[in-house]
């Protein structure tokens, strides 16, 4: 191997105590010691500790492509961290072991190799090989933007694309409140998300500073995005290149402060027949931005609570720092769609037990990733010759209906 494994003094300060076993969404799935945090702690210590008797016993403790399969079969959604033992910082190591393995020439897996050469193809700037004019086809003939705004929206490549109704949304509110804001259009380049939790970090800089120069033309004083992965990559942007002009804010932020400051009213009450609404909270909005500094539990909360016709909003038995993934996180697709799949039924067959009628959440992936649960759902009663019925938003979906 090349480089060295890092973060060695927390492969020796885990204990395997197993803490973490019970609550990995992988391990619950798959029953695979190997796969849960522990087990990959463990393989990763051996690796560091293969000493010249290895050798000379012709012990085999080397890095295989199913090895390098096993450390990206995690959602990364670190609910390890907030339970281990010996307070390993998984958000960073989990992204620093993927990391070492890439730069050692192992993985990423294909997929997530591909959707690195699409970002970097001027043609696409996009994981998902769609054309840069995609972007804001949804929206340009109907908002004349101006070139410049104190507020530039980021809605990032999975709400450009494919969840594009919670942009329409987003810039509905915005324009109801009277925000001066506009958007980078095609101009819009991926966050690089995706480059981070896949261990492909040589070309991030780049990356931010191409945004970072698009938003400074726009004369950004607020970044404002919905998507809680391009939240923590923007806000890792000035440790690449520098301080910016701009705070970065998600958007359940930005609307509970348009509510609380008197920019933003509700005029209808939510669907009587969608209610109850359960919350999901997003692991890299809430959990995984509080172990990085400060998690977003409340905003959406309070947000939901102030639509009229809400009376409660639900929690799921895990919330807020229990949170449990929905599946879609850590570029678990790559690896495994179905492992992902499993781990979003639960969500759903929660979401049941609850008796809720609406899941919401604040993330476009969540949305994506819950609504593949509930069509599946869907299937399974529609086999047993039942209906099921359970909607799936995200809470700029829930605002915009209200206003
Ligand atoms: S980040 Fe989540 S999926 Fe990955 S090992 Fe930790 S608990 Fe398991
Ligand atoms: S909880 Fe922490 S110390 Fe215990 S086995 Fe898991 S990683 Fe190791």
């Amino acid at each position: 191997m090349g480089n060295k494994i890092p973060n060695i003094k927390d492969l020796y300060a885990c204990l395997q105590c197993g803490y973490c076993r019970s609550i990995c969404p992988v391990y619950r799935e798959t029953g695979w010691e190997s796969l849960t945090p522990r087990g990959k702690v463990y393989w990763l210590k051996q690796l560091s500790a293969k000493s010249l008797l290895d050798k000379l016993l012709g012990r085999k403790i080397e890095i295989t492509d199913e090895w390098m399969q096993k450390l990206f079969t995690c959602t990364l959604c670190c609910r390890c961290e907030s339970l281990c033992h010996v307070d390993i910082k998984f958000h960073e190591f989990w992204e620093d072991a993927r990391k070492w393995l890439v730069e050692n020439g192992y993985g990423p897996p294909t997929a997530a190799k591909d959707m690195y050469e699409n970002i970097k193809n001027p043609e696409f700037k996009n994981p998902f090989m769609e054309p840069t004019a995609k972007r804001d086809e949804w929206y340009k003939d109907d908002y004349d933007l101006p070139a410049k705004a104190e507020v530039v929206f980021f809605p990032g490549c999975m709400t450009s694309f494919y969840e594009y109704q919670v942009l329409l949304n987003m810039l509905k509110i915005m324009s109801k409140a009277k925000i001066d804001f506009t958007t980078l259009g095609s101009d819009e380049m991926c966050c690089g998300a995706i480059n981070l939790m896949t261990g492909q970090f040589d070309n991030f800089k780049e990356i931010a500073t191409y945004n970072v120069g698009q938003l400074e033309k726009r004369g950004a004083r607020t970044v404002v995005t919905g998507c809680p992965g391009c939240l923590r990559a923007l806000k890792k942007y000035s440790k690449y290149v520098g301080k910016s002009n701009f705070e970065v804010l998600h958007t359940t932020q930005m609307i509970d402060r348009m509510i609380t400051e008197g920019q933003l009213e509700f005029s209808k009450d939510f669907k009587k027949k969608s209610l109850p609404i359960v919350y999901h909270d997003p692991c890299e909005l809430g959990r995984i931005s509080e172990l990085e500094g400060k998690g977003i539990f409340e905003e959406p909360r309070r947000i939901l609570n102030s639509i009229p016709g809400v009376e409660e909003v639900l929690d799921y038995p895990n919330n807020r720092m229990n949170s449990e993934c929905c599946g879609g996180g850590g570029g678990l697709k790559a690896v495994d769609y179905e492992l992902t799949t499993k781990i979003t039924a639960r969500k759903v067959d929660e979401g049941i037990e609850l008796e809720a009628n609406t899941i919401v959440s604040s993330c476009p992936n969540c949305k994506a990733q819950i609504s593949i649960g509930v069509e599946a759902k869907k299937d399974e009663y529609k086999a047993k010759g039942e209906k099921f019925k359970m909607k799936v938003m995200d809470i700029a979906d829930v605002v915009a209906k209200s206003i």
